[in-house]
């Protein structure tokens, strides 16, 4: 594997390259994105991994500064899983004047997350257009773990770099159904398990739900009865409606974002 820290080399080698997949991170790779890398490797010559945590997009100083940090761990695994190249650019080199104020993108960005996130799918999208212009990849691979962010990010791309294809990847779970997250480092065991039964709660009851047999609010309560104290959204939506050109058939997610204690999870399932 090799490794860059700032764009110059990269740029010479990766370049040349006709079948190149890349995974944005923002590292303490876990799992979720060990699949991603698993898939580009099989559909792509090369994979190019980035670490980098995007100060714009976080909306709490807290939040970006606790964000966890385990860059040498990192290395170890993304060298074994045969990965070709790793991207560890500096603030300077992606941000050189700054952000960019003026990216638009789909109106999903307001709901869900955006609403509590103000800004946060636009710093997402700005940088994934900078990586995009330094790495020009063919192929981009990204997590359903994070729908929102993979169908404004699909939408923006596709329409943006029409040679480039963004590629949405399964959630991956522990054995206890919780969405594997680099998040989730920052939780006790216990904090966890009952994390894990949100998740139960809500794959138990999807169908029920989606036929509105059971409440959300019915559902929200026996939630806040594990000991929840604060659950910002949970919907149910159409994913083939969630951002233009529609789709037909119908395909129903429940979405969720919630706190177990100081700590803000999401789902979708
Ligand atoms: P992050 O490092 O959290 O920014 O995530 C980098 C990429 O990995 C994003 O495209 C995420 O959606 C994806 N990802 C994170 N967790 C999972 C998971 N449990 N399963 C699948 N993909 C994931």
């Amino acid at each position: 594997m090799k490794i860059f820290l700032n764009k110059k080399k990269l740029v010479d080698l990766i370049h040349r390259e006709k079948n190149l997949g890349f995974v944005p991170t923002m590292g303490a790779i876990h799992e979720g994105h060990m699949s991603l890398i698993k898939r580009a490797n099989l559909e792509c010559n090369k994979t190019i991994v980035s670490i980098f945590i995007n100060k714009p997009q976080f909306n709490k100083k807290d939040d970006y500064k606790f964000y966890p940090r385990i860059l040498n761990k990192d290395i170890y695994l993304l060298k074994k899983m045969k990965v070709d190249f790793l991207y560890l650019p500096k603030n300077k080199e992606i941000y050189p004047y700054g952000i960019n104020r003026n990216i638009r993108i789909s109106p999903f960005r307001k709901k869900l997350c955006g609403k509590y996130r103000p800004g946060h799918f636009e710093a997402i999208a700005d940088v994934i257009e900078r990586f995009v212009n330094i790495i020009k990849p063919n192929k981009i691979y990204m997590g359903e773990k994070d729908m929102q962010q993979l169908k404004i990010i699909k939408n923006y791309i596709s329409k943006k770099y029409k040679k480039i294809k963004v590629i949405g990847c399964k959630t991956i779970r522990e054995k206890s159904g919780l969405a594997i997250s680099s998040r989730n480092l920052l939780m006790s065991k216990n904090d966890k398990k009952i994390a894990s039964k949100v998740y139960q709660i809500l794959s138990l009851n999807k169908k029920s739900i989606v036929n509105k047999k059971i409440s959300l609010l019915h559902i929200k309560n026996e939630i806040y009865n594990l000991g929840i104290k604060k659950i910002e959204y949970l919907k149910v939506l159409d994913i083939n409606k969630l951002v233009k050109p529609y789709k037909k058939n119908k395909k129903y997610k429940i979405f969720i974002s919630y706190f177990m204690k100081s700590v803000r999870l999401i789902d979708n399932i």
